[in-house]
Formats: C-alpha cells, sequence, structure tokens
C-alpha cells in the first residue's frame, strides 16, 4: 500500500503540533511529504524512541513506485528514477531525465580534456535559471584496463560532475572503480554473460548498476537474481535501436517496463530506465545526420520513461532541444513559473528613464526583461505578484490590481519622486483597463504601453520621454 493524501500520513506522525520541523502543524507538515518537498527526517520527534515503527513503516509507504537511485557524490550528485505516476498531468514527474555525454578512452588528452570541459560548462539560461547536462559516461574503447583507468583518472581530476563507466568487461570496470571508488559511479553494464562478475563488482564497491537486455524476460531475471543478492541501486537498459521496427519495439519496452512498475506493482522491475541515443551513431555516420536522430530519440525517451541517457552530440542545436524538452516535462504543472516579485534594474536606469509594469509570471517576465536588453532600453521593470499569471489572466482573475501595482513599489522602498524625473509609470496593454484605478490608488502618471513586449520599442520612440502635462 501506498500513502497519497495528507491525512493518510498524519496519522502516522506524532500529532502535537510542535514546529519543529518549520511547519505549524502536523497535517501542514503532512502535505510537504506528499509533494516531497519535505523528507520524514525533517520531523525530529519522529526518530526518536517510542516513534521508531510509525517511521519505518512511514518511510515504506511514502516510497515512490519506481526506486529513486543516487549517482554521484555532493552537490552534483544526481538522482534519478522516483516516479509513482505514468502521465504527468496525473502529480509531476520527479527527478529530471539525466543527461549524459560521453568520452572515450583513446582520445587524445588534450581533446578528452576539451570536450569534458565542454559538457560541465554547457548552459543555457532560460526562464530565470540555467540549463545544464549532469554526467560525464567513459566509454572504453582500447579494451585495456591500465588505458580505461588512466582516462577515468583524468576525468575524475576535472570534474566533480558524477561518472558512468562503460564496459562489458568486469576487469576494465574494475580498474575505473578503483580509481573512483569514492564517487559512486555508475557501472555499464551487467548483460547474460557477465553478470556474475559485476555483481560482484557492484556488491564490493557498493555502486549503482546497469542491467541490458532487449529480452524484458532476461532483463527481469537480471534484476531478480541481483535483488535476491542485495543489490537494489539498479538501472534498466532495455536496449535502443535508432530506426525502422526494433525503433518501435524500443518504445513498447519502455512503455512495458514502466506500466509493470507503476500500474501492475512489478517490484522486480520497477527501476529506472536508461535510453542510449547515442546508438544513432551506429547507424548514421554524418554529424548532422546523426545528431538530428540522436536529438529525435532523446526527445522520445524524455516523453516516454527514459530517467537517464547517454549521449553524443555535442552540437548546440542537438543539446538545447535536449534540455529544453527534458525541462518542459519535468516543469511540475501543479505550479505555474513565477519570479521573486520586486522593482528590478534593466541596464542602468537614470531618473528620466520609464519604470514599466509587468506580471511575476516568468514567461512574461523573462520576455519582456529579454525584449528590453536586448533593445538596449535601461528601465526599472516592475514584477507585480500575481501568483505567477500572465497579465491578460491576472487582471480577468484579480490577481492584477492598482492595489497590488501600489504595493510592489512600496514593499521595494521605490520612491518615485526620488528616483524618477516624471512620475509615469507604463502599464502593459493588456491592463489598459486598470488605468484609471493606478492613477487614483498612485497619483502617478499612468501610461499605456504596447499589447507585447516586443512592440516597446517602437512605443518608445513615439511616446518616451511623456509631454509634460
Ligand atoms: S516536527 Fe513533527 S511533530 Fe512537530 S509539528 Fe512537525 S510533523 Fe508535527
Amino acid at each position: 500500500m501506498k500513502v497519497n493524501s495528507p491525512l493518510q500520513v498524519y496519522k502516522y506522525l506524532p500529532q502535537t503540533n510542535c514546529a519543529e520541523c518549520g511547519e505549524a502543524t502536523c497535517m501542514a507538515f503532512a502535505s510537504h511529504l506528499i509533494d516531497r518537498s519535505k523528507k520524514v527526517e525533517d520531523c525530529p520527534p519522529i526518530l526518536k524512541e517510542g516513534f521508531k515503527k510509525k517511521y519505518m513503516e512511514l518511510v515504506t509507504l511514502l516510497a515512490p513506485e519506481i526506486r529513486e537511485i543516487t549517482i554521484g557524490t555532493g552537490e552534483h550528485a544526481k538522482r534519478i528514477g522516483g516516479d509513482d505516476i505514468l502521465y504527468r498531468h496525473q502529480l509531476t514527474f520527479f527527478d529530471p531525465t539525466a543527461l549524459a555525454y560521453d568520452v572515450w578512452d583513446t582520445m587524445p588528452e588534450n581533446e578528452l580534456v576539451e570536450r569534458v570541459n565542454k559538457i560541465q560548462n554547457f548552459r543555457k539560461f532560460y526562464v530565470g535559471k540555467f540549463l545544464k547536462v549532469d554526467i560525464v559516461a567513459i566509454r572504453c574503447v582500447s579494451g585495456d584496463a591500465l588505458k580505461f583507468a588512466a582516462a577515468v583518472r583524468k576525468v575524475s581530476d576535472i570534474t566533480k560532475l558524477p561518472l558512468v563507466l562503460c564496459s562489458l568487461d568486469p576487469a576494465v570496470l574494475k580498474a575505473g572503480l578503483e580509481v573512483v571508488k569514492d564517487k559512486n559511479p555508475l557501472i555499464y553494464a551487467a548483460n547474460e554473460n557477465n553478470w556474475s562478475e559485476v555483481s560482484e563488482l557492484a556488491l564490493n564497491y557498493k555502486v549503482p548498476v546497469v542491467l541490458f537486455s532487449p529480452d524484458l524476460d532476461k532483463l527481469k531475471s537480471l534484476a531478480l537474481s541481483f535483488g535476491e543478492m542485495g543489490i537494489k541501486d539498479i538501472v534498466l537498459d532495455p536496449g535502443t535501436y535508432p530506426q525502422g521496427k526494433q525503433l518501435k519495439e524500443t518504445f513498447e519496452r519502455f512503455i512495458k517496463i514502466r506500466r509493470s512498475g507503476i500500474k501492475e506493482g512489478q517490484k522486480d522491475i520497477a527501476y529506472p530506465i536508461m535510453a542510449v541515443p547515442l546508438n544513432a551513431w551506429l547507424v548514421y555516420k554524418d554529424t548532422v545526420t546523426a545528431s538530428y536522430w540522436e536529438t529525435v530519440l532523446a526527445s522520445i525517451f524524455t516523453v516516454r520513461y527514459g530517467d537517464i541517457m547517454i549521449l553524443h552530440s555535442l552540437e548546440p542545436y542537438a543539446m538545447l532541444p535536449e534540455v529544453h524538452i527534458r525541462d518542459t516535462i519535468y516543469t511540475d504543472p501543479r505550479t505555474p513559473v513565477k519570479v521573486a516579485p520586486g522593482v528590478n534594474e534593466v541596464g542602468t536606469p537614470t531618473k528620466d528613464s520609464p519604470v514599466i509594469v509587468t506580471t511575476n509570471f516568468a514567461l512574461t517576465y523573462y520576455t519582456v526583461e529579454s525584449d528590453l536588453s536586448s533593445n538596449k532600453i535601461n528601465c526599472y521593470l516592475a514584477a507585480v505578484d500575481t501568483d505567477g499569471i500572465g497579465v491578460e489572466a491576472a487582471v480577468a482573475g484579480g490577481q492584477l490590481t492598482a492595489a497590488k501595482i501600489k504595493d510592489t513599489f512600496q514593499k521595494a522602498n521605490f520612491e518615485f519622486k526620488d528616483k524618477t524625473s516624471h512620475s509615469t509609470i507604463i502599464l502593459p496593454g493588456l491592463a489598459a483597463r486598470l488605468q484609471g484605478d493606478v492613477e487614483d490608488v498612485t497619483g502617478l502618471r499612468v501610461m499605456i504601453g504596447p499589447p507585447d513586449s516586443g512592440r516597446i520599442p517602437g512605443w518608445m520612440e513615439k511616446n518616451w520621454p511623456p509631454k509634460p502635462k
């Protein structure tokens, strides 16, 4: 049985409302356990003698259907799996797909260093945050354990990102593990031929392990054997075939595994799944076509249950869609994306610069901000707290009001008479109907800007500075 409501969780808590967890009541804490913004251990009383049984029960009842495993250590450690649902609208997906990019042990050292740096330095600013990639996968191409170990050492010297050690040869994996045994790498992979030796490595080095077989019965049987040995940090690779009928079968296998884990409660196979879009390079030989198909595969398996994937192309036209699709799929559909309310400077505003109002819906805010900064318009940009709702809907729903606009400037200690020479604010065109109210409540002159921020430069040319009254 799994608990999925705060009321069910509440029964297991001490029910004293002592607030040691930072919440006013046990019921409030219970809802944070359900949305996973807190852990059971954040309630100190439940860890004390007398509650141990309830603590253990609650941890089990809250455990996600798909086992959550961690790769790496420290601040860059990456958690994968951890899902309870098949479709995002049922709750949300947790633990975004980990994107691992490969290096290999036959690379010249300078190229290896350059590639690792490219992977760890990749970032794309999007809606207030940087989209990044997560893991370096080191492939053994040489077949030489010493050479592989040297590559692992070099990579681990220059990055704190988690690692995947890739070889089907247990001796090669062991050589790599000796170098990074304290860094909790993922080892890839155990199959029907090497499983006995690889299971020993997973047990001895206490690291997570990938099991590989495109035959789902064999994959399940491997998972069962590893489970019986006490190895629970398992990732399943059911094979990623890049084209034709086999691609269709790959897609079906991913769905079958996840359905078995979540819908049918088959714990033996309820593990994170690995996709290997890199396999596109086995079929397509030129860089653009291979990158294109690799990105297509990455998109398919971000949408359908790939918890971690190994990729090759570092071309921006491949990486950008990969990180954007992941961000879209893993954005919590229950929470609008928003920025902190307040009054921000764009460029270097002076007393003659305009003061522009928008909402704190992140997509709106960053679109306006980008239109202003890319057109070198120095100004103040006020983000009004509308609970992350866009302008038109917030005006209609009462989240964007004259009082809220006044409040935003007051809380930011923004005094128009000190900061500006004009005591004027510019409302978005879609909030034109608030003009009279805002004038009454703030005492400021109110101008109505264009309905979308892309037209602000043209609007400025015609309307700014405002004519004297
Ligand atoms: S610390 Fe525990 S007992 Fe105290 S209010 Fe929070 S959940 Fe309840």
